[in-house]
């Protein structure tokens, strides 16, 4: 066992704290990631606040990890010490059911194995980034590409791939018309990935406040939805809409703006449920969807298309002492556009 510096909720809302947790010790098919960045997702603030159901306290969240390999075990064969690594939503799955052989491990039959706030196959709980080190069995670390950044990297394990999976499951590509809702952490990475595919972008934000950076990422539109006419002039526009807002919203609205045969795909997990008119979507034919994260195999393919395409995250680094602060920022929508944690602010 190995004793690191984390950053805990030690109960539900409470406030973050230091502390320290153990990893455990490196296993055959093990590496042991010295964490270098570890981004802040709007997740990990929902299930600090348990807006998901109850959670496993102490939590350490962060599933957005970009870091270094520092050690590997005696069977690891796809990674080295000192290669350029990151983890994602989850450490482990299965590995037999259907949906885990198909490179489908999030939506694992026997379910898959959270980052953080879960109980390991080894009934030990799961810890997330916030933190220095984690020990992850190589089949579920991913590999960043030399051309992207650490600190810009991490944002892709979660954000980059829930928006990337949809978009290629929609067979997203040019001549496509995709709105994205909410230019948060998963929003602004949805516009630079629609874009690369060919799309043309349209953002739907609260305000026009963010305008300008969405229209530099590759928008070809924005429009805010507190305008109550963005709501008439682009009905019936889009083949795909994504959804990342973390809060209800009129459903019915929004499936008014879907094309024949369209989609409406959430993304966004809000605490509480949404409800919306059957004749919203039958009047045109929409279908409404959701969608999680993407597999081991899928997320690599990500980052290699961002490496190929120069995307990666906005971000602003943090302290880990600015957690907090940070969380009351996205709270309020104000994140430009992701808060990233640097892991070397602990020794300080
Ligand atoms: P975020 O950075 O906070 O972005 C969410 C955006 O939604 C905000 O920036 C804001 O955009 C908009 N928004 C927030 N509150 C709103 C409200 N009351 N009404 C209208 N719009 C509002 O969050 P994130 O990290 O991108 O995550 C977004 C959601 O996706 C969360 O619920 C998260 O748990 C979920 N998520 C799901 C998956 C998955 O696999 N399904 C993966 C990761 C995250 P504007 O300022 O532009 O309006
Ligand atoms: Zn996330
Ligand atoms: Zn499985």
């Amino acid at each position: 066992m190995r004793t690191v510096a984390a950053y805990a909720a030690p109960a539900a809302k409470a406030p973050l704290e230091p502390t320290t947790i153990t990893r455990r010790p490196v296993g055959d098919h093990d590496v042991l990631i010295e964490i270098k960045y570890s981004g802040i997702c709007h997740s990990d603030i929902h299930q600090a606040r348990e807006e998901w159901g109850s959670g496993v306290f102490p939590m350490v969240p962060g599933h957005e990890i970009a870091g270094v390999v520092a050690e590997i075990g005696a069977a690891v064969t796809r990674y080295a010490v000192g290669d350029r690594v990151g983890v994602g939503v989850f450490v482990d799955s299965c590995r037999e059911c259907a949906h885990c052989r198909a490179g489908e491990e999030q939506y694992c039959l026997n379910g898959m194995t959270p980052t953080y706030n879960a109980i390991g196959r080894d009934g030990e709980p799961t810890y997330g980034g916030y933190s220095t080190h984690v020990v992850v069995d190589e089949n579920y670390v991913l590999r960043i590409p030399d051309q992207i950044a650490l600190d810009a990297a991490a944002p892709l394990l979660c954000a980059g791939i829930t928006m990337y999976s949809p978009l290629r499951h929609w067979n997203i590509g040019p001549g496509s018309r995709v709105a994205i809702v909410g230019m948060g952490g998963l929003g602004h990475l949805g516009v630079k990935i629609a874009h690369a595919l060919g799309a043309e972008v349209t953002v739907l934000s609260q305000s026009l406040r963010k305008k300008d950076d969405a229209m530099r990422m590759g928008a070809d539109h924005y429009h805010a939805t507190s305008d109550p006419r963005t709501f008439t002039t682009l009905a019936r526009s889009f083949d795909l809409i994504l959804c990342t807002v973390s809060a209800t919203l009129d459903v019915d609205a929004y499936l008014g703006l879907v094309r024949l045969d369209g989609s409406l795909v959430f993304v966004g997990l809000p605490e509480e449920p949404v409800s919306f008119r059957m004749f919203s979507a039958a009047a045109m034919r929409r279908s409404v969807a959701g969608t999680n994260i993407g597999g081991i195999r899928q997320t690599q393919e990500m980052l290699e298309f961002c490496a190929r395409h120069g995307i990666s995250a906005d971000i602003e680094t943090i302290a880990v002492d600015q957690i907090n602060e940070a969380y009351d920022r996205v709270l309020d929508s104000d994140v430009r556009y992701r808060f990233v944690i640097d892991t070397a602010t602990f020794a300080q």
